[in-house]
């Protein structure tokens, strides 16, 4: 462990910011977690190489007398240091971003200052997914470097997307195929609108909402933060409600709201009921009559994506509504992260 130790301070040279594994190491209390992390065994492995040091980046390399060009593989810009290529490289960023809305460029200098913080303050299921993000962006610059394949972010998050998650693995450790699942248009002359909610521990929720005609177009896409939910479903109900009425207020006539919360789903097919669940879904009700036409359809999460990501950044976003008229800067920001999303 101690070569190790002496690889990740080698390779950390390349910034006067940089730090070492010496100061920064974890303590028996993080790798317990980072090891009982529900990943796949390969995935952890990768992951705990890079933690350690212990991936040749060319920078690395460079430094043990190999003559080769230092910079890095995938944007060819800075030095590939293990810093560089996990965090600061624009691709990571990118991917960071809009796999799990993690921005690596606020305040985190180093890798290993940003793993410390996701071991330290994140779940078993969230360290997991990190470890695999970490995978995958090893892999892509593999490919890259090997395949000669097109760096970008696209090959890097359907990757991610398509390698089993935690979630994904039955109780029995068996595989359930969700790859299948994915947005689907809605009926000729309608209007899908994918509705979400993300609901914090401090009991603030996030609402996204995103509106697509019959060929996929994005006719709006929205988020509203903050409002108090007690419950998950409680959010989601509050997020359709506020969905439907913006949707009437943008002129939407034959609407699909669509959820992937099947609680308030089975609600309100049921229709009837006592809970503060069901006073929220008659107001929604209420709504009903501003259109011509309203279905309420359910979809795994895989097939809600990008209301899922409107709604995980809408503390970030804040309360934004895009519609064509949006300024175009914007409007192709978005129409990047939904296409990529939609391409998982
Ligand atoms: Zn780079």
């Amino acid at each position: 462990m101690a070569k190790l130790g002496s690889e990740m301070k080698d390779d950390n040279q390349a910034s006067p910011s940089s730090s070492t594994s010496a100061e920064h190491g974890f303590d028996a209390t993080l790798w317990r977690k980072f090891w009982k992390a529900p990943s796949l065994p390969r995935v952890k492995e990768v992951a705990w190489r890079v933690c350690v040091g212990a991936v040749p980046t060319r920078l690395c390399l460079r430094r043990r007398g190999m003559d080769l060009d230092p910079s890095c593989p995938v944007c060819g810009h800075e030095e590939e240091s293990i810093d560089h290529l996990f965090i600061h490289c624009p691709v990571a960023r990118g991917c960071w971003f809009v796999s799990l809305g993690v921005r690596t460029d606020a305040g985190t200098s180093t890798f290993m200052d940003f793993m410390a913080a996701v071991l330290r303050n994140k779940d078993g299921w969230c360290i997991a997914e990190v470890q695999r993000m970490i995978y995958c962006l090893w892999e892509g610059r593999n490919k890259v470097l090997f395949e000669l394949r097109e760096p970008g972010c696209a090959t890097v998050l359907s990757r991610f997307a398509a390698m089993e998650s935690p979630s994904q693995l039955g109780t029995n450790g068996n595989q359930v195929d969700w790859s299948v699942v994915k947005w689907s248009r809605p009926a000729a002359g309608m209007i899908k609108i994918n509705v979400d909610a993300s609901l914090g521990g401090d009991l603030l929720a996030g609402f996204g909402m995103v509106a697509r005609d019959e060929d996929g177009e994005i006719l709006a896409a929205a988020s509203h933060y903050p409002t108090v939910a007690t419950s998950a479903t409680m959010a989601e109900a509050f997020c359709l409600r506020w969905a439907m009425e913006l949707s009437s207020q943008l002129g939407f006539r034959r609407v699909q709201f669509e959820t992937d919360c099947l609680q308030l789903f089975h609600a309100w097919k049921k229709g009837v009921g006592r809970s503060p669940l069901f006073s929220l879904l008659q107001d929604c009700k209420t709504f009903v009559q501003l259109f011509d036409c309203v279905e309420f359809t359910f979809t795994r999460r895989q097939g809600n994506t990008c209301a899922d990501f409107m709604a995980r950044n809408a503390s970030t976003l804040s309360n934004i509504v895009w519609v064509e008229e949006a300024p175009r800067v914007y409007v192709a920001f978005y129409r990047q992260i939904f296409w990529l999303l939609c391409r998982l």
